[in-house]
């Protein structure tokens, strides 16, 4: 055989292997992939409603909220939670294309914007409470920091706050960067990265300097602009009026704290204040508890078991249905990519 033809044959035999290989992956990839999928959202509004540049992963604008309702009413079957895990847990058959629907923290803009498009779809949801934020004007770390960054760039503070944060002791170098990029960086878009890598910096780094950084940070900035806030979480009544409709109420903690950062002790503590508070509002709480940040590990999974839970969420693809609690998978919602039905589908079955 001459050395084309061999080579002819050896590229037939590749492609040949290659495909059987693709079908085999697909095969396992449909396999592994379960009927069913937890959505997790978190605030539905605008950067512009909410008055700051919003970290890109929190947020789905309300026109893109009600494209989603209407699409997943008309093409996916919508179940509680609480039913999904049941089916789960008994072993029954989960139909095909079934979703749940969640939403974190319990913002306020799930009450205004979230439930009147739920309820003309009739859609049953989650909403994980972080039972300390119920009805006050208080907001996540999270948030604080993204709108302190952002009202200073707007006053044109941050060429200064820079330099306060440069003179500032013990300021670590991974949260200073991100905010000197903020200096010349006036896109909406670049900004809202530059909060997210602070707010990254800030969760990857020792709790206690966590701590101490934020309130530096935040003195700081308080000296520059205004960051009094209205209320953005829903309070009880407002709770309530939608237990009526269908909407359903589970445990995030009471001061949305790191469990994995806290004694085993206090943990339980978080979890069972979070709990007992929401029995106190008359509202039955969700069997499934909602670790804040996802974050979790052996010791977080034992307290839950020890206290008598069957279920728990991160905010990712990792699960693990044979851990106690079961693990379940959760896929993260965000404007940016999806704002059509197509793009929906996309992140929901295929990402
Ligand atoms: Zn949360």
């Amino acid at each position: 055989m001459s050395l084309s033809a061999q080579i002819r044959m050896a590229l037939r035999r590749g492609a040949a292997e290659a495909s059987q290989y693709t079908g085999l992956t697909a095969q396992i990839a449909l396999r592994s992939s379960p009927s069913w999928k937890i959505l997790m959202y978190h605030r539905i509004t605008t950067p512009q409603e909410a008055g700051y540049v919003l970290q890109p992963g929190m947020y789905v604008r309300p026109k893109t909220f009600e494209r989603h309702a209407a699409f997943l009413a008309q093409s996916h079957n919508v179940v509680a939670l609480d039913e999904l895990v049941e089916m789960i847990s008994s072993g029954e058959p989960v139909p095909s294309r079934t979703v749940a629907l969640t939403f974190d923290d319990g913002w306020l803009d799930n009450y205004t914007h979230a439930f009147p498009v739920l309820r003309k779809h009739k859609l049953p949801a989650t909403v994980f409470l972080a039972t300390a934020f119920v009805g006050s004007s208080e907001t996540l770390w999270t948030d604080q920091v993204a709108r302190a960054l952002d009202l200073l760039r707007k006053d044109g503070e941050v060429v200064r706050f820079s330099q306060d944060i440069k003179d500032h002791e013990n300021m670590p170098s991974l949260v200073v960067s991100p905010i000197n990029r903020l200096v010349d960086r006036p896109s909406n878009q670049a900004v809202g990265q530059s909060v997210q890598e602070v707010i990254s910096a800030l969760q990857s780094i020792a709790p206690q300097q966590r701590k101490e950084t934020i309130a530096a940070l935040i003195k700081l900035a308080e000296r520059r602009v205004d960051l009094n806030t209205e209320r953005s979480f829903i309070n009880w009544d407002e709770a309530r009026e939608m237990a009526a409709e269908g909407i359903r109420f589970g445990c995030h903690t009471h001061n949305h704290l790191r469990l994995t950062e806290l004694s085993s002790e206090d943990m339980l503590e978080e979890v069972e204040f979070s709990k007992q508070k929401i029995l106190s509002q008359e509202l039955k709480p969700s069997k499934v508890f909602c670790y804040p940040e996802g974050a979790w590990n052996v010791e977080t999974q034992r307290v839950l078991a020890s206290d008598g839970w069957k279920f728990a969420l991160g905010v990712g693809k990792q699960a693990d249905l044979s851990a106690e609690p079961k693990l379940l998978p959760r896929v993260g919602i965000h404007d940016d990519i999806t704002q059509t039905p197509g793009m929906l589908n996309f992140r929901i079955w295929v990402y």
